[in-house]
């Protein structure tokens, strides 16, 4: 970024994923609760539909299948972000990679306004959750959607969180992502 762009913003908070175990640990917890919560209201809807309780079996090739989607859905994940990074951004470039145990993808350095960055942020969530949706009505593995769906909604702990911290503030706010996380920017 040039002096230029410099100059126009303030910084308000930077937000560090990577260094600061606090913020890492709050991911974390989200992470689980959110797992938590999915297997119940999972468990809740099935009773309700079926009046039954829920049996899987498992064979090896759904193992297969299980893990192969996984690893799939979680690069498309971060292709989205990638994608949206993009077309915020035409000049964006964008860098994906993995560190402590998160997938990344990022455009170090980029500013975007907050409604941006929220889309950025989401657009995983929903559109991963709808392709895992439409996979179930046609009944394509839905036991194995079904977990992926879970495992997927709990790995959007990060961005659920980033948009949790961004939506304190107000609208005219611009978000910079970093290396290590995100900066909550105001223009001068
Ligand atoms: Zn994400």
């Amino acid at each position: 970024m040039n002096d230029l762009q410099e100059e126009q913003y303030k910084l308000i908070k930077k937000i560090d994923l990577l260094n600061n175990s606090k913020e890492l640990n709050k991911v974390n917890i989200i992470s689980i609760l959110l797992f938590i919560m999915f297997i119940f209201i999972t468990i809740i809807i099935f009773f309700l539909i079926t009046n039954k309780n829920i049996s899987f079996t498992f064979h090896i090739l759904d193992s297969i299948i299980f893990l192969i989607l996984l690893v799939v859905i979680f690069i498309i994940h971060e292709l989205i972000h990638g994608l949206f990074f993009k077309i915020f951004k035409k000049e964006a470039r964008i860098k994906f990679g993995y560190s402590k145990g998160m997938l990344y993808a990022s455009n170090p350095e980029g500013i975007y306004s907050k409604k941006q960055f929220i889309i950025i942020s989401l657009a995983p969530f929903i559109i991963n959750t709808s392709l895992l949706i439409i996979l179930m009505i046609i009944n394509f593995h839905p036991a194995i959607m079904l977990m992926i769906m879970g495992i997927h909604f709990s790995g959007c702990a990060g961005d659920f969180y980033f948009v949790y911290l961004i939506s304190k503030y107000h609208s005219s706010i611009y978000v910079r992502d970093t290396n290590i996380g995100i900066d909550i920017l105001e223009k001068d």
